[in-house]
Parts: C-alpha cells; structure tokens; sequence
C-alpha cells in the first residue's frame, strides 16, 4: 500500500506552522510514506502576514512557498508533494485539492469570496472540497458545510472529536478521508493519513479514490521512528 500525508502546515506560509517545508518532506520519507499534500493556511486564514502593498500574484507566491520548497525537497530525496490549501472562516475549515497557481492567478477575487461563492468558485473549477476537522469548535460553534463539501476528515490527528466526525459523514453519506493537520514533526498528536493500493500520479487521483472510498485510513502514534500501534479503518 501507498501511504500519504493529506494535511501539512508549513512554518513558509502557516502562520501556526513551526516545522519547515523541506524538515517535513525528510521526516514523512524517513517514515516509509510515498506523498505529502501541503495544505497551507488560505488568504485571510492563518497565513503569514503578508505586506498591504503586494501585487497578486505575490500573494500567490507567499501561499505556495511551503509547497514550492516542499516539492523541491521531495525531488531530491523521492517523495512526491501534492499542492492543497485550507480555506477558513472561524470553525469552518475546508480543505482544497485540485487547483493550482494558474487558477489562483486567474481569480483574484478569491481574496474577498464568502464561504459559500468560494465553495462555488472551486466546485465550477473542478476542485474538491473537503470538511476538515468538522467538531472542532470556535467559540463554542461548529460550523458544518455538508452539502457543499465532496468529503469529510472523519480522522484529524490534532482534534479528540473524530467519532463525532464519523457519525456526522455517515449520516450525510460523504466520502472520508484522514489527515495529521501537523504543524510540528515533534508533535505529540496522532499522525493520520491515508493508504491507497495504486500510486497516486496527481492530486486527481487522491480525489478520485476518496470519491471511490478506495482509500484505507490510518492513525499511529508520533513517538519513534518506526510505524507502531497503527489503527486502520477501512470506510
Ligand atoms: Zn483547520
Ligand atoms: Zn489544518
């Protein structure tokens, strides 16, 4: 089986990241996985600050750099990088997969787009939407985007509430899929992925097996080098 990362924060563009792009690639290869998806906080999320007067694209630019340094350090070391982004509004969070610079370049306007024009704008685009970490709240609230999401991360490394998660995919019959949402490779939360029997060659492949409930889910402790006391779920 394949195994990969889906939910990477990168201290080059998260705001709450603290390992490295290129530290993280080194740290998922040393642990047998075949891909990482980096998925940066989005505009107006917890991305990095980013100077008032830049153009666009150097927008752009400033929420692709963990993913550019990544997919630079995978080359070298033979770990493929996927490119993703998570979207924020207080507790909602969706995860994005399927797009890419060309696209942001070519809507400028994403900066300002509500929840539910984003959700739009990325589903005409071809994009996919997942529904992560659904009962993490903010505030006391959870916001739930059932209906204009493709899946939901019934595993997140980082959130205790996965049953609740579960329950909710079910009930709404979506696709699910597992992510660490790691921040820092020394963190004491679970890693959680995703295992899926054919190599994934592109970010659509991910989509179509999520789509398909082709993939396995796993969760392990972060504590050794070595893989222990993993837990697979299979959908
Ligand atoms: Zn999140
Ligand atoms: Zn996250």
């Amino acid at each position: 089986m394949y195994r990969y990362e889906t939910h990477c924060h990168t201290s080059e563009t998260s705001k709450c990241g603290i390992t490295g792009a290129a530290d993280f690639v080194r740290f998922f290869k040393n642990k047998g996985y075949d891909g990482v998806f980096i998925t940066d906080h989005f505009f107006r999320a917890n991305i990095v600050d980013i100077p008032e007067n830049y153009s666009w694209e150097q927008k752009v630019d400033v929420l692709l750099r963990g993913y550019e340094v990544a997919r630079e350090e995978g080359a070298k070391v033979g770990l493929d990088v996927f490119l993703g982004w998570e979207f924020g509004y207080e507790s909602l969070h969706l995860l994005t997969y399927g797009l890419d610079r060309e696209w942001l370049l070519d809507n400028p306007d994403l900066i300002s787009l509500d929840y539910i024009h984003y959700c739009d704008r990325v589903h005409e685009s071809g994009g996919f939407i997942v529904n992560a970490h659904p009962f993490r709240q903010v505030k006391g609230v959870v916001r739930l985007m059932p209906y204009n999401s493709d899946a939901a991360e019934i595993i997140n490394g980082a959130n205790a509430d996965n049953k609740r998660s579960a329950a909710y995919a079910e009930m709404m019959g979506l696709p699910v899929t597992a992510g660490s949402d790691i921040h820092n490779k020394n963190t004491k939360a679970n890693l959680a992925g995703v295992l899926s029997e054919t190599k994934f060659g592109s970010v659509y492949d991910y989509i179509d097996a999520v789509k398909n409930r082709k993939v396995t889910l796993f969760e392990f402790p972060n504590t050794a080098d070595q893989i222990q006391n993993e837990r697979i779920v299979t959908p």
